[in-house]
């Protein structure tokens, strides 16, 4: 099967896409989080969901796991806080993939051949605990809000933060040359909305979590979903594989993001993953405008974010 020909099915099957992916058109918390995995699992019974850690204030880390095929692909969103956006099209990408491997329609069987191969993990929202304090305050502890109004100087600032409730931003908790991230001119040394990575890599639960998950799977690849620029970053410090840059000239043809091989970053999931197994990470920055990004652009980047995960799937196939 070439890409064309998955093309062709895919504009077929999007029809029924749209429809399925509206309902998470709708703000995210975590309590409505739960309810939409726990209405995925009622669906689709042939779905792990896996708590991987708690976080201080006592959310769940859910892992929502797809298939039981050779190929283990990992997918995260909901890593900063003003950018849940991610989560609702994680989800919804989710929601569309099952829909597609488990209907039992003619139309879909090609698709479902396709995805047997995978075993697909995904962990839609890393930061369940920065995206409650922005929307849904009450569910927060007292004593933890307490602490996060005095980082925030006496404000939480919804375009401001990105971090988790203590403060420190879970995209810069990786040990990928972390000892150089106080070089970059806008890291802060205490907790902070955003860009304080913490005193050390690791030191968050949430950040844990997705360590040890990988450490527990073999993953291929990881993609991570963010919000900022319409472009993606596949490289670190050229430890990444030949196929990151095969992949990333696909993803830019088909989204028309902007393939970005690296900016200066250090202590980033994606960056931790190339340094470590030497397999292609990407981070994809699915929109552009001001965190966080409004709802009403959901269904343009929804069908962007399609293109580029399906051409991911599609790589492995
Ligand atoms: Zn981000």
């Amino acid at each position: 099967m070439n890409i064309f020909h998955y093309q062709e099915l895919y504009e077929k099957w999007s029809q029924d896409a749209k429809k399925i992916a509206s309902m998470y058109q709708t703000p995210v918390t975590s309590k409505k989080f739960r309810m939409w995995v726990y209405d995925l699992q009622v669906r689709y019974p042939q779905i792990q969901i896996r708590t991987l850690a708690y976080t201080i204030s006592g959310n769940e880390i859910i892992e929502v796991r797809v298939g039981e095929g050779p190929v283990q692909l990992h997918l995260n969103a909901g890593m900063h806080a003003n950018e849940s956006i991610c989560t609702n099209l994680l989800m919804a990408f989710i929601s569309q993939y099952l829909f597609v491997l488990y209907c039992k329609s003619e139309d879909h069987s090609e698709f479902h051949r396709m995805f047997c191969k995978f075993t697909l993990s995904f962990v839609p929202l890393i930061n369940p605990d920065g995206i409650d304090l922005l929307y849904d305050p009450k569910a927060i502890p007292y004593d933890l809000y307490e602490r996060a109004l005095q980082i925030g100087q006496n404000c939480i600032e919804v375009t401001q933060w990105k971090a988790n409730i203590c403060g420190v931003d879970l995209n810069n908790q990786f040990p990928a040359v972390w000892e150089k991230i106080f070089t970059l001119p806008f890291k802060v040394n205490k907790p902070a909305p955003r860009d304080f990575p913490g005193y050390a890599p690791l030191t968050e639960n949430e950040a844990l979590a997705l360590y040890d998950l990988v450490y527990q799977n073999q993953f291929q690849a990881v993609l991570c979903l963010h919000t900022q620029g319409e472009e993606f970053y596949w490289g670190f410090l050229d430890y990444e594989p030949d196929l990151s840059q095969i992949q990333a000239e696909l993803f830019e043809a088909v989204s028309g993001y902007r393939a970005v091989r690296t900016i200066e970053s250090y202590g980033g999931f994606k960056d931790w993953f190339i340094l470590t197994f030497q397999k292609p990470g990407f981070t994809i920055e699915v929109g552009s405008g001001i965190n966080p990004l409004p709802l009403s652009d959901f269904e343009v980047c929804r069908k962007k974010v399609n293109e580029i995960l399906f051409s991911y799937l599609f790589f492995y196939v």
